[in-house]
């Protein structure tokens, strides 16, 4: 489907953003304020952004701000997901992408999960013919980055 990537952006965000008031988790949008039209599977988008956005709030702390921004390059759009959570210790971000996988399993088994919401993103973005990668630094904050080719549908998988 031709999707515009500015609204569904947007209306993922607000759908967190309306059962985050508690965490007082704020929410900062860097997204084009008129359209971005892609073409993509849409269901599967919002799951990507549902799983990188429910990590950022998970393990981001009290009073925490997640920072979203879409940028338009010229072949393919961007999404960056930045928090200022726990981070990922550098030898373990090779592995966030394996299904599974999981940093320190005391600290995840408390906040739950298992492991696979990264693992699915990649998947969907690979299929889309885009990349995703993590940056991150422990105890400061991540950053998740994805970038999807304008025109991507592949039909279903
Ligand atoms: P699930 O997504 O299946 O509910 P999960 O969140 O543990 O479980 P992934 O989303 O695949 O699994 O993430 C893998 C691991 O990477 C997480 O367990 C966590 O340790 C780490 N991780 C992912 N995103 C972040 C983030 N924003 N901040 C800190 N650690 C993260
Ligand atoms: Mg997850």
């Amino acid at each position: 489907d031709t999707i515009d990537m500015t609204k569904l952006l947007n209306s993922v965000i607000d759908r967190y953003e309306l059962v985050s008031d508690n965490d007082k988790i704020y929410f900062h949008r860097d997204i084009p304020s008129h359209t971005t039209f892609a073409t993509v599977d849409r269901d599967k988008v919002i799951q990507v952004l549902d799983n990188i956005l429910s990590n950022a709030i998970k393990y981001s702390p009290e009073g925490g701000e997640i920072s979203i921004s879409l940028k338009e390059n010229e072949k393919d759009f961007s999404i960056s997901v930045n928090d200022e959570g726990v981070g990922i210790p550098a030898e373990n971000l090779p592995q966030v992408f394996d299904r599974f996988y999981r940093v320190d399993k005391a600290r995840s088994r408390k906040l739950g999960g298992t492991g696979l919401g990264l693992a699915i993103a990649k998947q969907i973005v690979s299929a889309h013919g885009g990349s995703i990668w993590v940056s991150s630094e422990w105890n400061i904050g991540t950053r998740i980055t994805l970038t999807l080719p304008y025109s991507a549908e592949k039909g279903g998988e």
